[in-house]
C-alpha cells in the first residue's frame, strides 16, 4: 500500500470513483463516506456510495444519504458499479471481511483500490494506496486531513462539515475519549466557520428514537445485565424474543454498550446481540484494558484498543458462556483485576 499522497495529482482528473464503508454504517462511516463523495463530486469524479448493509434511520439526515446504495437490495447495479470503477475508496475499515457480502465484488474489482482508516492491524495488501493511522479519533478527522492536505479545502462547505461533524462526535463520544485531541477540537472549529448547526446534528443522532427503543432499554438494564464486580466487567445480552418484543431497528441498540461503563470501577462492558446469522459483539472499555486484543482472541473481531466487536456462531447461551469463562481465565492479563 503506498502513501496517500501519491493520489493527490490523480484526483485531477475526473474517473469513476465508488466509495464503500463496513456493515451496518455508524455515523463516521457515513459521514466520511459522504463528505468525501462531495468533495469528489465537486471536483468533477462520478461518485457512487455503497454501503454494504442498511443503516439506521437516525443518519438519513445526512446530506447525500438518499442516494446511498445499498448493497443487499441492489446487488446487480452495485456489482455493475463496482466492477466498472476507476477507483474504490475503503473508509472506516482495514479489513475486507468488514463488508460483508461485498467483499468478494470490491476484491475482484479492477479499480485502484484506497484506504483511510484508523482500525488496529490493516490488511494492507488489499490496498493500492492509502493511509492507516490509529491515532485518528475517526475517518472522518482523516477525510479532513485529505481536504486539507490535497489542497481542496475550498469544497469544504457546511454540508461536507455537517457530515465530519457527526463522526467526529460519534467517534470520539461527544469530544469525551482520549482521541480527542488538540488536531480534534481545531477541527471543530474549523467545520464552525462554515456555519455548522452542532446541536442540531447532536439532536439528530441522539434524540430522534421512538419511544419504544427507551422502554427496550429500561428493560435491558433491569433484565439482561449481569455485573461482575471481581473482575470490573459488566455483560449485556439481548435474545432475539426481545428484539422482535420491543420492535427494535437497526441502530435502537447503538449505544447501549456504554450504559455499564457509568457504573463506577466498571472498566471493561460487552454487549450480546442475538441476530439472525450471527451472535454480534461490542466491547468498550476503559483505560488500560485493550478491548481490541480480547475481540480478536475470543471472539473472531478487533477493532479500537478501548472499542471493538466481534461475532459468534454458537448460540447465545454458548457465547455467553464463553464469554463469562474467558473474562475469569484471562482477567489479569487484560488488566481486569
Ligand atoms: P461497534 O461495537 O460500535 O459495532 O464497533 C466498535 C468498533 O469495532 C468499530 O470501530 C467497528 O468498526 C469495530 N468492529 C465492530 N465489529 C467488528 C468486527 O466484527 N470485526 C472487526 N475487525 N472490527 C469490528
Ligand atoms: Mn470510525
Amino acid at each position: 500500500m503506498l502513501p496517500i499522497h501519491h493520489i493527490y495529482p490523480k484526483l485531477a482528473t475526473p474517473a469513476r470513483v465508488v466509495i464503500t464503508t463496513h456493515q451496518k454504517p455508524d455515523p463516521d462511516a457515513m459521514g466520511s463516506s459522504l463528505a468525501l463523495s462531495q468533495v469528489l463530486k465537486a471536483l468533477g469524479h462520478q461518485v457512487t456510495v455503497i454501503s454494504p448493509t442498511n443503516w439506521a434511520a437516525f443518519l438519513d439526515w445526512m446530506p447525500g444519504t438518499e442516494e446511498v446504495l445499498n448493497y443487499e437490495i441492489t446487488r446487480d447495479k452495485s456489482a455493475r458499479i463496482i466492477a466498472e470503477a476507476n477507483w474504490i475508496f475503503c473508509l472506516d475499515f482495514n479489513t475486507l471481511i468488514r463488508t460483508k457480502h461485498l467483499a468478494p465484488v470490491v476484491e475482484a474489482a479492477t479499480a485502484t483500490k484506497v484506504l483511510i482508516d484508523h482500525h488496529q492491524q490493516p490488511a494492507v495488501e488489499s490496498f493500492d494506496f492509502g493511509i492507516s493511522d490509529i491515532s485518528k479519533s475517526s475517518t472522518c478527522e482523516m477525510i479532513y486531513d485529505f481536504i486539507l492536505e490535497a489542497q481542496l479545502e475550498t469544497y469544504l462547505n457546511v454540508d461536507v462539515a455537517a457530515c465530519l461533524y457527526a463522526g467526529l462526535i460519534g467517534d470520539t463520544g461527544s469530544f469525551r475519549f482520549p482521541a480527542a485531541s488538540v488536531s480534534v477540537h481545531k477541527m471543530a472549529a474549523r467545520l464552525k466557520e462554515t456555519g455548522l448547526n452542532h446541536t442540531v446534528i447532536h439532536e439528530n443522532l441522539y434524540d430522534n428514537f421512538m419511544e419504544n427503543r427507551l422502554r427496550f432499554i429500561g428493560h435491558v438494564l433491569t433484565n439482561r445485565m449481569e455485573v461482575f464486580y471481581e473482575y470490573n466487567t459488566a455483560l449485556i445480552y439481548v435474545p432475539k424474543n426481545d428484539l422482535l418484543r420491543y420492535d427494535i431497528k437497526t441502530g435502537d441498540t447503538e449505544g447501549l454498550v456504554n450504559y455499564p461503563l457509568s457504573i463506577g470501577g466498571i472498566k471493561m462492558a460487552a454487549i450480546c446481540i442475538d441476530r439472525d446469522e450471527e451472535r454480534k459483539w461490542s466491547f468498550r472499555s476503559k483505560g488500560n484494558v485493550d478491548v481490541n486484543t480480547f475481540a480478536r482472541r475470543f471472539f473472531e473481531g478487533g477493532g479500537h484498543f478501548n472499542a471493538a466487536g466481534g461475532r459468534s456462531s454458537a448460540s447465545l447461551e454458548e457465547t455467553l458462556k464463553t464469554f463469562r469463562q474467558v473474562v475469569k481465565e484471562n482477567a489479569s492479563e487484560f488488566q481486569l483485576i
